[in-house]
């Protein structure tokens, strides 16, 4: 679990100003969603936070730390896209596994989390499945609890309900938002869906071509950025 803390961060693709002096925090344990039309910078920021884009400035910290300079798999952060981007000549069982496998966790501790991980989201019986046997909601709990069977310090979700059907996304809004708040993990969820983001998050951040447009409390909470 950590802090997320984004300074002044900017990110150009040669002459485009994909994201223009961002500052964000996420507290420990919080669910932040970054709420905008497409093409405003969400996608962006989530890749700078996960390492996949270099910043062009500004600073991006952990705790107080700043890893703007560590490698993707120095952050410890777990990831869920869109496309889930399961391997999908693995079960779900390697899916699960490849992570640990690369962390080098020993095999009983291996065994261990991943059985859980596969109870945490009814999934057992699926184990030794192929994601392309797999429903789309199916493919999407198996993709989050990979994100989250490397135990990472940060979530980072990018549209992971924008392939389902209206009626499973509104399933899974409250299975993620269940598991995030059972794991108790620092969340940053990128989503176009106001609705989305209104019903899952402790706040909600609302970008707007590379910038913050204003920044809401949701409910009664006191957290203003
Ligand atoms: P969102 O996630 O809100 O849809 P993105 O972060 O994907 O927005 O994109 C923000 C802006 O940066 C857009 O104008 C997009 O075209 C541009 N962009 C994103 N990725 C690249 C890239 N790899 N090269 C050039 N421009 C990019
Ligand atoms: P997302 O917003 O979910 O990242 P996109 O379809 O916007 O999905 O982008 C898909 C990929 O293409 C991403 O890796 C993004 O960085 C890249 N990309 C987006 N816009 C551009 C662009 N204008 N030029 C080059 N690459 C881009």
């Amino acid at each position: 679990m950590a802090e997320v803390s984004i300074t002044s961060l900017v990110k150009r693709y040669g002459d485009a100003l994909a994201v223009d002096d961002l500052t964000l925090t996420a507290a420990d344990g919080q669910f932040v969603s970054l709420l905008g039309p497409s093409g405003c910078g969400k996608s962006t920021t989530l890749k700078c936070i996960a390492g996949f884009e270099e910043i062009t400035s500004g600073t991006i910290a952990f705790d107080g730390r700043d890893i703007s300079g560590d490698l993707p798999e120095d952050r410890d952060i777990g990831m869920v896209f869109q496309s889930y981007a399961l391997f999908p000549h693995m079960t779900v069982r390697g899916n699960l596994a490849f992570g640990l496998e690369m962390r080098r966790v020993g095999r009983a501790e291996m065994a261990r989390r991943v059985d859980a991980a596969l109870e945490m989201v009814q999934l057992v019986p699926y184990a030794d499945r192929y994601p392309s046997e797999l429903s789309g909601g199916q493919q999407q709990r198996v993709a989050l609890v990979r994100a989250l069977v490397i135990e990472p310090k940060i979530l980072l979700l990018d549209e992971p309900l924008a392939n389902l059907d209206a009626k499973l996304r509104d399933e899974m809004r409250t299975f993620i938002r269940d598991l995030q708040q059972r794991v108790g993990i620092t969340t940053v969820y990128v989503t176009h869906d106001q609705s989305e983001a209104m019903t899952m998050s402790d706040r909600v951040v609302v970008m707007f071509a590379g910038r913050i447009a204003q920044a809401a409390p949701r409910a009664r909470s006191t957290t203003v950025r």
